[in-house]
């Protein structure tokens, strides 16, 4: 990833972890004491790369992100490394999209040229990145489910990715398969509403032999639809002055990813467990080692 991001002039940053709030909302965030102020241990980049898109235009991190998982599945850790890109002067997600798809291959031809024997060992399976398939979420719902419920949806959830999985490989003979057009009621607020349809949003993410390794999408660059949004979520703009500041003094149309390193590896090496994948993995009963 240090290689193609490099080599198509993302400069990396290094963000700070603890924080003054989450990016991702929800109730899967760390708290800490901070000399007595509250302070939390970062959910993602997010505002930072964002911000960080107004200076270098492109850039990219790779770094630990904290999510209080207080359940235990086989797919979620508490500290697992993030792969996030933030790219500006995009025309739409799929510029985000197709980015990704270019970096993937790179990771993979690389790793195929190099790392031969270790791949033997692992007894890994590195995939052939053809064409890679898109359905809407609304269209995802539709096919699963035929409709039903769909009005309620907001997500996919584990089964639905798994089904989605098996529709990509039968269907187009591909590892992969972008959802896009999440509801856009839902969160992240960052994530820039449809123009052709508000109620959905320019977000994506990307299925990796049935399991969600990516969410991105564009997001809003323009402080006032950023603001309105925010109200449409019921969250108040006030609690996020610093980061609209960046909006404020002018951000470029910009989107950008963030990839579980622990997953794509986990569905690269056919592990049914992300902490077979991590070196020292922290899950609700684990700290040490
Ligand atoms: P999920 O719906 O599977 O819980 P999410 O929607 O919370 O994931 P995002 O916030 O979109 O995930 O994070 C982007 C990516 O980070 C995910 O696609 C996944 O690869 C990875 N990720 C998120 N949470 C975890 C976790 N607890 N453990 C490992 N990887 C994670």
């Amino acid at each position: 990833m240090h290689k193609f991001m490099q080599a198509n002039n993302f400069t990396e940053i290094h963000s700070p972890k603890i924080v003054a709030q989450g990016a991702e909302g929800g109730a899967n965030i760390f708290r800490l004491d901070y000399f007595g102020k509250s302070a939390f241990l970062n959910q993602s980049p997010q505002f930072y790369k964002q911000m960080a898109v107004a200076f270098f235009d492109r850039v990219y991190e790779i770094a630990p992100v904290y999510r209080a998982e207080k359940h235990a599945t086989s797919r979620h850790i508490n500290e697992y490394i993030g792969l996030d890109f933030e790219m500006g002067y995009i025309d739409s997600m799929y510029d985000v999209m197709k980015m990704e798809i270019a970096m993937l291959k790179s990771i993979f031809e690389y790793i195929k040229e190099n790392y031969q024997n270790e791949l033997k060992i692992l007894e890994a399976d590195v995939p052939e990145i053809k064409e890679v398939p898109s359905i809407k979420f609304a269209d995802a719902i539709e096919l699963l489910r035929g409709g039903e419920g769909s009005g309620k949806k907001f997500d996919l959830d584990p089964e639905d990715e798994v089904n989605l999985g098996k529709y990509a490989k039968e269907k187009y003979d591909s590892d992969f398969i972008f959802v896009t057009h999440f509801p856009s009621s839902k969160p992240p607020f960052y994530a820039m509403n449809s123009r052709e349809d508000p109620r959905e949003a320019y977000k994506f993410d990307l299925l990796f032999r049935g399991l969600e390794i990516t969410s991105g999408g564009q997001r809003i660059h323009d402080y006032n639809e950023q603001v309105e949004k925010m109200k449409a979520q019921g969250l108040d703009p006030a609690d996020f002055k610093n980061y609209l500041e960046a909006h404020k003094y002018g951000l470029p149309p910009h989107g950008g990813l963030g990839i579980g390193l622990e997953r794509l590896l986990m569905k690269l090496l056919n592990k049914n467990n992300i902490r077979e994948t991590s070196l020292f993995p922290r899950d609700i009963n684990r700290l040490l080692p």
